[in-house]
This record gives structure tokens, C-alpha cells and sequence, in this order.
């Protein structure tokens, strides 16, 4: 006979059926993970290599002038980053490049989702001069494309959707030669509240997938895998370009990973995927699966642009703001110059098209 866990996180994960891509490749240790969360079927022992980060997993360490200039500027700001409240591995290498993700309504997040490093709770009351200081601070950083994401306000009656737009439109009216990627929840399904970020038009709105459909009930627990689908049909459906994000190694196995790329294209059209590794942030969230090997990598790439996305960005570090700017240049058919995809993307935005590749 079975017991039940005691821990609510243990109880609902469902049991990894994801292979080991890494493990012809790896020498680490093979940890057990039976008696952790792979129990829903606490009698069977899980053995998976997950013991030390494999040498692909590799990030530029934080520092430098530019790091702390950025580091700097961000904090006179009182402002916050999903770069550090999200525990970032990348954040060595973009703020050294003097790039960020700025996340705005605050650093308090009314969901709990099992991957997330982001503070979970009550929010504060919300800050209405924010917009205005993202605004501010995005005109002293010389940028020709920002990522923008928030926190989910599921306490606000509009899920944060007017401080949304009011952000997009000060950014715009600040930086008229910076394009404005942002990433925004699910607002609980909510059409009324997406469209006022529609109608704010920024040049890429995104929305993450974030995992397979069998992986939801654990990984985004009061998110729905087929609303996050709705919500990207009607991003599509805005004429904005379209993007969104997975992890992998939290649990799926790479036929699911086909089913979500396959599920994406199908429902919701969208043009730009990133796909990267989930790194375990604390010890109380979701244990890692398996590593991904950059092989497979390059396979869900292959799978990605054979499916019709047209920009595919997928790797072991790669996030949904990684390289934002370049994935926005690869959507312009004369990419040489970022000043041209930018004027293209920002056309597009604007009504015209950009063609395809
Ligand atoms: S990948 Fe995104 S979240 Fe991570 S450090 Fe870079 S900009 Fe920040």
C-alpha cells in the first residue's frame, strides 16, 4: 500500500516519462530520485543521471563594468528584473551586453508555479508611476529592441492589463527607434484584458507554453494548456508577431515535445519558439528530469522550422528574452542590418508585413 505524500508539490507531479538524451554522452553520476517527486508510483525506482551539470550547461559569470552599469541603472530606477528574481544563468552575459528584461507589476507573483523562482504572494499595492519609470530608464540605455514581462496579477480585476498598456505606449513615445517585445501572462483567459495590450501594439507580444500538456497540473498549476494555446490563436489573430516559449527536462518526453510544437502551429500559428533547459532554482522546486543533450536541441529546431515557426531558437541556456533581439532581426528576409529588421518589425507592427521565410 501506498501513502500519500505529505507535500502538495510531491503529491501532484506526474511521474517523468522523459528519456535520457544526455546519457550516452554523460559520465556524471546517476543519482536515485525515488522517494523525491517522481512519486506517483512511489514502489518503482527512477534512476536518472541528473548528478552534475553536464559541460554544456556553462554561463558567463556576472561582472564587469557593464554588468554593474546595469545593475546600477536598474536599481535608481526601483525597478525589477526577471533576469534576478527569476535567478537567470544568463544574466552574466546579457547585462554585460547591456541588455535586460524588465518585469513590471511588481516582484510579487499571485501564482506558484512548481519551476519559478519568482516571489509568491500578496502583491503590494500597485505602483502607478512604474510605466513611467520603465519608460525613463529604457530611454538612458541605447537599445534598439526590450523585453518587457510582468508578474501574474491574478488580484487585479484587469490582470494588470491598463499598466500593461500604459508601459507600452510611454516605452514607444520614449524610444521611438526601440522596438518593444513583451511577455504577458495568460489573464486568465481573458480577451478583453489581452486586447488592451493588443491595442497598445507592441512589436512582438509573447506568451509561454512553458511545458506539455500532461506536465500543467505540476509545472503551471493555475494555468491551462489549452488557454495558453487560446491566448496565443488570438496574438496571432492581432497581427502582431507571435511568440512563445518551453523548457524541457522537467519531465516530458520528446514525442510530447512534438505534440506542443505540432499543438502550437496547429491552434495558434505563431512565428518565433525558444526552447531551453529548466535548471532548478532551490531545492523546493521541481527536480530536473534529465539534461537535453545540444543535440537534441538541434533536432527540436529542425522539427520547429519543418512545422512552419519562423524562428526557432533552441539550446541548453536558452530563455524566452535570450537573444530577443537577434531572433527579431532573423524574421526580416534582409537581416544583415538590425536597423532594417527593426524598421520592418516595427512596419509590420504598424500594419505593413514582413516576409516570411
Ligand atoms: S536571458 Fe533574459 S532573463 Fe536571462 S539574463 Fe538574459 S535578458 Fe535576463
Amino acid at each position: 500500500m501506498t501513502t500519500a505524500s505529505s507535500n502538495p508539490a510531491e503529491a501532484r507531479h506526474p511521474r517523468p516519462l522523459g528519456g535520457d538524451t544526455a546519457r550516452q554522452h554523460a559520465r556524471d553520476q546517476v543519482v536515485s530520485l525515488s522517494g523525491m517527486v517522481l512519486n506517483n508510483e512511489p514502489d518503482t525506482p527512477h534512476q536518472l543521471s541528473i548528478g552534475k551539470k553536464p559541460a554544456w550547461i556553462r554561463a558567463k559569470a556576472p561582472g564587469g563594468e557593464a554588468f554593474r552599469e546595469t545593475k546600477a541603472l536598474i536599481e535608481a530606477h526601483g525597478l525589477h528584473t526577471v533576469c534576478q528574481e527569476a535567478s537567470c544563468p544568463n544574466i552574466g552575459e546579457c547585462w554585460s551586453r547591456g541588455t535586460a528584461t524588465i518585469m513590471i507589476l511588481g516582484d510579487t507573483c499571485t501564482r506558484s508555479c512548481g519551476f519559478c523562482n519568482i516571489k509568491t504572494g500578496r502583491p503590494a499595492e500597485t505602483d502607478l508611476d512604474e510605466p513611467r519609470r520603465v519608460a525613463e530608464l529604457l530611454s538612458r540605455i541605447p537599445l534598439k529592441h526590450v523585453v518587457i514581462t510582468s508578474v501574474d496579477r491574478d488580484d487585479l480585476p484587469d490582470g494588470g492589463a491598463a499598466i500593461w498598456a500604459e508601459t507600452i505606449h510611454r516605452v514607444h513615445e520614449a524610444c521611438p527607434n526601440m522596438s518593444v517585445e513583451v511577455l504577458v501572462g495568460d489573464f486568465k483567459g481573458s480577451k478583453q484584458d489581452l486586447e488592451l495590450v493588443i491595442e497598445a501594439r507592441p512589436e512582438i507580444l509573447a506568451h509561454n507554453m512553458e511545458t506539455v500538456r500532461r506536465m500543467h497540473p505540476a509545472v503551471r498549476p493555475q494555468a491551462d494548456y489549452d488557454r495558453s494555446l487560446q491566448v496565443l490563436g488570438w496574438i496571432r489573430d492581432s497581427g502582431l508577431v507571435s511568440k512563445t516559449s518551453i523548457m524541457v527536462g522537467i519531465g516530458e518526453t520528446d514525442e510530447e515535445v512534438d505534440g506542443i510544437l505540432s499543438d502550437i502551429r496547429a491552434v495558434a500559428g505563431t512565428d518565433i519558439l525558444t526552447i531551453g533547459q529548466y535548471l532548478q532554482p532551490t531545492r523546493n522546486h521541481l527536480p530536473i528530469d534529465r539534461w537535453v543533450h545540444p543535440d537534441q536541441f538541434n533536432a527540436y529546431r529542425q522539427q520547429g522550422l519543418s512545422l512552419g515557426f519562423k524562428v526557432v531558437e533552441s539550446g541548453p541556456l536558452v530563455r524566452s528574452s535570450y537573444h530577443a533581439e537577434e531572433q527579431a532581426r532573423q524574421l526580416s528576409p534582409d537581416a544583415r542590418e538590425t536597423a532594417t529588421a527593426m524598421e520592418a518589425i516595427l512596419s509590420h507592427a504598424r500594419g505593413g508585413r514582413i516576409a516570411s521565410n
